[in-house]
């Protein structure tokens, strides 16, 4: 397993497995890796012949008022999992490296980066999008692979992928959790004890939400307002948003009549975290 710090030595190492007939897929993180990421390694590593890891914290996703500078990092540790999961090789290139002096050219997507995260976090998926295809771009894997986790991220992707005629297949993954149900995430090391235990309210209200949709509830306001008042119960959380939305389309819907996404963001203390769960996935 190797790590690599420029998209020259990327490129060499993707052309010489190219050569001998490989297959590539990619995972991209932002690093601080853990089980949720672990799994994405996982599925490249059963579905190709190399897996390429890029751990790089890209400061276009995150707005002047986000966690760009505390956010984790350990490579050190990040190298012994994607090693440990059969991953063969870490991108992680300085911020200068991705985006050269007088960078200039964007991603930009309407209408379902509009919704959900999209409100709050405004130039968030123009980041991700910028990334994501200069990744695409670099490594020119035949898959990659995100979480269901970030599933408007995912939903985004899909969509990129399919308007910009990008050659690859993009394979969702399920999201890992906590043995008590927390979704796992490189942001609940900010979490103090009091706050870990109030963020159970996430997974909490996906259980609701799921319990109701298996019972035949279709009314998205009878679903969403059992789960948000199992949240607000909670002193220490703060809804940002708890919605009903087309999973493809991420615009809000007044009944299930369709593939259905149910997305929340809600800020425990000062931590803003997410959950969900696809209406299919039931
Ligand atoms: P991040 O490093 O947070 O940008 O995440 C990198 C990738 O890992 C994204 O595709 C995430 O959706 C995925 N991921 C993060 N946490 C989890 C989790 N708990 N379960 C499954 N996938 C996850």
């Amino acid at each position: 397993m190797k790590i690599v710090k420029t998209i020259a030595e990327v490129r060499a190492q993707v052309k010489e497995w190219r050569a001998q007939g490989l297959t590539v897929g990619l995972v991209p993180t932002m690093g601080y890796l853990h089980e949720g990421h672990a799994s994405l390694i996982d599925a490249s590593h059963r579905d190709n012949d190399r897996t390429v890891v890029s751990d790089f914290v890209n400061p276009m996703q995150f707005s002047p008022s986000e966690d760009l500078e505390s956010y984790p990092r350990d490579i050190q540790h990040d190298a012994e999992l994607v090693e440990a999961h059969g991953g063969d090789l870490i991108f992680h290139p300085e911020p200068e490296e991705m985006y050269h002096k007088g960078f200039s050219s964007f991603v930009d997507m309407s209408v379902l980066t509009e919704e959900l995260c999209g409100i709050s976090r405004p130039i968030h998926f123009r980041g991700v999008c910028t990334v994501v295809s200069k990744l695409f771009n670099i490594v020119q894997p035949d898959r990659a692979y995100f979480g269901k986790k970030d599933a408007q991220q995912l939903a985004v992707i899909r969509h990129m992928v399919d308007d910009l005629n990008m050659n690859l297949e993009i394979i969702g993954c399920p999201i890992i959790r906590e043995d008590d149900g927390l979704a796992k995430s490189s942001r609940n090391t900010y979490l103090n004890d009091a706050e870990r235990k109030a963020a159970l309210v996430l997974s909490q209200a996906v259980t609701i939400g799921t319990e109701l949709v298996r019972n035949g509830e279709t009314d998205c306001n009878v679903i969403l307002n059992q789960m948000k008042q199992h949240i607000q119960s909670e002193p220490l959380a703060k809804i940002d948003y708890v919605k009903m939305v087309d999973a493809e389309t991420m615009q809000q819907i007044p009944v299930l009549d369709r593939p259905a996404l149910c997305a929340m963001a809600v800020y425990i203390g000062k931590t803003r975290l997410i959950d969900n769960f696809f209406t299919e996935d039931i």
